[in-house]
């Protein structure tokens, strides 16, 4: 079979690759839909995620839907002919974290292409990948497998908003207004948020916002409409989803005092930041990382078309050329979601 594979930064390849028999609780997928993640557009530039470095060749793609293809003869409740939604995280089950129920934090996690641990975790962007079957959420017949592909980024957005605390009524800023900032956009919405204002320092995604439904956008890299922006601090809750260390600062600017920071956004390991505000505002920060229960309520949401996310696919790719599909989903001017299919 075809696999979409990362061998090092800047080489990325289709290989052949043997079918491995399964073993007991697996099953077989045909692929059907997968995005591109940042994630897998850092491992191709920069053959890493932080700390975790591409050492072996390692399929990529964690945001994709498939049909069952074939289940190891014990696995029971998922036949041949299924669609379904693939969740990529796999948690222990037994450490501290996964026992407190936050199998996110799951300290031997195996999360699907990525390079933290070694062997790394294949992805799923392969003509046929394996995963547990305890992986996959069984879809109606008349599932779109490509809505459905949108479900683990909109979960990452669900986690933030659920993290954030009550959001009825609130005026929520993010900055950052690619993918997961239009995703979280959607989630505070749902979640009753009063008024949504995106910033970025990138006119065009701006423009998109506004089409994608934020009350209000800033252009980030004008001084003189953040200095305007900044006259009166009146955010209760900001999403920082850019890594932008400039993006933090922003954020912490605009809060009003006992305001709520989420970092959405992976920031640069020594980020230059400016925390000052923190003590006299009594601001909270708070991490957000992946989901948990929310990759299934994403799922739910998709199936039962209580969300539209496909307005943030902007481009349908064949995973033919990957060195394409990911020079494509590097614009950041023109590109929000890239969906594959082989
Ligand atoms: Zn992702
Ligand atoms: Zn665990």
């Amino acid at each position: 079979m075809k696999a979409c594979v990362i061998h090092a930064a800047k080489d990325v390849r289709l290989d052949t690759r043997d079918e491995a028999p399964l073993a007991d609780g697996e099953a077989r997928l045909s692929f059907a839909y997968g995005g591109v993640c940042g994630s897998d557009i850092h491992y191709v530039s920069h053959g890493r995620v932080g700390d975790s470095v591409v050492r072996d060749p390692m399929t990529l793609g964690h945001e994709f839907s498939a049909t069952v293809a074939e289940v190891h003869p014990e696995v029971t409740g998922l036949s041949p002919g299924t669609k379904v939604a693939v969740n990529p995280a796999l948690p222990c089950g037994g450490c501290a974290f996964c026992r407190e129920g936050r199998t996110n934090l799951c300290t031997n996690m195996r999360f699907m292409g990525s390079a933290a641990r070694r062997p790394h975790q294949h992805g799923g962007f392969a003509e046929r990948p394996v995963v547990a079957a305890s992986q996959c959420i069984p879809l109606p017949e008349d599932a779109d497998l490509r809505h459905v592909a949108m479900a683990e980024p909109y979960a990452v957005a669900l986690h933030a908003a659920a993290l954030a605390g009550d959001l009825s009524g609130r005026i929520v800023l993010i900055t950052g207004a690619g993918v997961i900032g239009q995703l979280l956009a959607v989630a505070a919405r749902r979640a009753g948020a009063a008024e949504i204002v995106m910033a970025d320092v990138v006119p065009a995604a701006l423009d998109r916002s506004r089409e994608l439904g934020a009350d209000n956008v800033l252009n980030s890299g004008d001084p003189r409409e953040v200095t305007a922006f900044l006259s009166e601090p009146r955010i209760d809750v900001a999403f920082e989803a850019s890594g932008a260390p400039k993006a933090f600062d922003l954020c912490i600017e605009a809060l009003r005092p006992a305001g709520t920071l989420l970092q959405v956004g992976f920031l640069p390991p020594a980020a230059p930041i400016t925390m000052a505000k923190l003590l006299t505002r009594e601001l909270r920060i708070l991490g957000t990382y992946r989901f948990v229960d929310e990759f299934a309520e994403a799922v739910r949401q998709i199936v039962d078309d209580e969300v539209d996310l496909r307005p943030i696919i902007s481009a349908d790719m064949t995973l033919n050329d990957p060195n394409a599909v990911f020079r494509t989903a590097q614009d950041k001017v023109n590109t929000l979601k890239v969906m594959v299919h082989f």
